[in-house]
């Protein structure tokens, strides 16, 4: 195409591609080292998905001892959100999951192959359209809207089974270039098109390192590369930024798969080395007998949000992602209870490529033993932090009380695998806690009456009264035990579960009933941690009191 006629369609002082090519030199890399990215689209909503994404990227590239970078997409100004890539940026951060170069708030930037934000690439974008127009592989097209319907129509009515502008349809394709200056005269809005070199029969196997190779019909489409409004659309800018940035693995949701043979074409058609695609399924949840895509609209899981609002440690989040990209992470951390997630060789081939089911029960046991491994500080720490996000009541008794806080947070822990494991998130904090002051605790003679049967109220008296004259506060924790035992046998109660199982008729109960009786008059509860380490923690006074309400109703 002639320059003039070029420099009508794009301004004429952008850079060079060759000035660009050399900004942007290639990144020298050993064998087997990734570079890798997260490339959102900034709409405001953070899908547990894209957290997986980048999990599975930002992995790939830092066990590789390679890049993992963020790139913000907003060339679809129509979806743009307000602060949405700022909520990209904070929740990667919070979940540790640290890009190397990227966008740092809204002008900063770390990294030397920026801007990493595509609206601050438009010259980058458009240099690159102008060497596609010198060179006949781009072609500016001038069709309105009504035109492209007019289009659609006719394609409709002859029963076309592929709509789109390719082809015949393809009016602009080879329009001579006197066409266009008159268009251009007449000031009629244009857009710049891709000419595809593809043919309408041509097939094409692509590779995909999830999914294998795939057979495609060859991309023949003349796309859209820049839109009217002077930005370039989502297809091209991408293959533009993934080249200059030296990407080698390109992992995304699947909805990309489709689109695999036009950017493979695009690399081609600008003679550049093509990246490796690995399209993950979504995440899926049982739903009404079938599996379904978890829905932003339905699922409140869907959202990244849900899992801080709901008190999921990050570590228990990502745990959780790491175990539904590799099963075999489970393993992993049972034989390596201390060790960093990071230790943890992540391998693309053991993706569940089938789409991964996303499953409370597992979430929530995952958490639990993320937390029974946490230090009593660590709990308290940052289990306050959540809390005075989202329960003032509960940050202010552990704001009021730090010691006391620590002491029950203590409790069956530092013992490794056998660690408390009965808080999944910080939403539970509350009941673990509060039972242990007096005000929030609620217990009385008539319940725990309801809660033994058929014990009789002279039994429970009785068993208490004997509790409390044996009590003492320096037995460890098998002496306080055989003082239960020796209770439950002075009451009529089997010390040993042998010989109660094995004539139950025998006695009134057995230890375990001496023990929940003693267990609901001190907490009020039916199951707890460890009733002598409680106790400890509570001190003889409050557990007597506690008692003596009873005793005394
Ligand atoms: N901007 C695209 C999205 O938000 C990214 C696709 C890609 O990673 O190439 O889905």
């Amino acid at each position: 195409m002639d320059k003039a006629i070029i420099n009508r369609l794009l301004p004429d002082n952008l850079p060079l591609v060759a000035d660009i090519e050399a900004k942007y030199p290639q990144r020298n890399l050993k064998d087997g080292v990734k570079v890798t990215r997260i490339a959102p689209s900034p709409t405001g909503f953070m899908h547990i998905g894209g957290l997986y994404a980048a999990l599975i990227s930002e992995r790939l590239a830092h066990q590789s001892g390679g890049t993992f970078y963020l790139r913000i997409e907003d060339t679809d100004t129509k979806r743009e959100v307000e602060g949405a890539a700022a909520l990209i940026e904070s929740s990667l951060s919070y979940y540790d999951i640290n890009f190397d170069e990227g966008p740092i708030g809204k002008e900063g930037s770390i990294g030397s192959y920026g801007p990493y934000v595509q609206s601050q690439r438009e010259d980058i974008y458009k240099a690159y359209i102008k060497d596609m127009l010198e060179t006949d592989r781009a072609y500016p097209c001038f069709c309105t809207e009504e035109e492209l319907d007019e289009i659609r129509r006719k394609q409709e009515l002859n029963g076309v089974v592929r709509p789109g502008y390719y082809g015949q349809w393809a009016k602009w394709r080879d329009m001579p270039e006197e066409k266009v200056l008159q268009a251009l005269d007449s000031n009629v809005p244009f857009v710049i098109r891709f000419k595809s070199p593809g043919s309408p029969d041509g097939k094409v196997i692509v590779h995909d390192i999830l999914k294998g190779n795939i057979e495609f019909p060859e991309s023949d489409m003349d796309i859209v590369i820049m839109k009217s409004d002077g930005l370039p659309t989502y297809h091209f800018a991408h293959i533009i930024d993934d080249h200059l940035m030296g990407t080698t693995h390109v992992v995304r949701g699947d909805e990309w798969v489709s689109s695999m043979p036009l950017h493979i074409q695009l690399f081609k058609a600008m003679g550049w080395k093509t990246p490796k695609y690995g399209h993950i399924a979504p995440i899926q949840k049982n739903d009404d007998g079938g599996k379904r895509k978890l829905s932003k609209r339905k699922d409140p899981e869907a959202s990244v949000a849900y899992y801080d609002e709901k008190g999921y440690p990050k570590n228990a989040v990502i745990e959780y992602l790491l175990n539904l990209a590799n099963s075999n992470f489970e393993d992993w951390r049972r034989v390596n209870l201390e060790a960093s997630y990071k230790d943890f060789q992540f391998s693309l081939n053991k993706l569940n490529n089938s789409g991964a089911l996303f499953d409370f029960v597992k979430l929530n046991n995952i958490s639990k033993n993320v937390i029974s491994l946490m230090s009593a500080d660590e709990v308290y720490e940052t289990g306050l932090e959540w809390a005075e996000k989202h329960n003032e009541d509960l940050a202010s008794l552990m704001k009021n009380n730090p010691d006391y806080v620590k002491n029950i947070l203590s409790i069956e822990r530092g013992q490794g695998a056998k660690n408390r494991k009965d808080i999944a998130t910080w939403e539970d904090l509350a009941g673990e806690i509060e039972y242990f002051f007096d005000d929030k605790f609620d217990m009385s003679y008539d319940i725990l009456c309801e809660k033994v049967a058929p014990v009789s109220g002279d039994d429970i008296k009785k068993i208490l009264n004997d509790f409390m004259s044996s009590y003492d506060t320096s037995a460890d924790k098998n002496e306080w035990f055989d003082k239960v035992k020796a209770v439950a046998d002075n009451n009529g109660f089997a010390s040993d579960m042998k010989a109660y199982k094995a004539n139950k008729e025998a006695f009134k109960g057995s230890v375990a009933d001496v023990a929940k009786i003693i267990r609901l008059a001190v907490t009020g509860r039916d199951q707890s941690p460890d009733l002598h380490a409680i106790m400890i923690v509570m001190g003889k006074d409050r557990v007597f009191s506690r008692i003596n309400n009873i005793i005394s109703a």
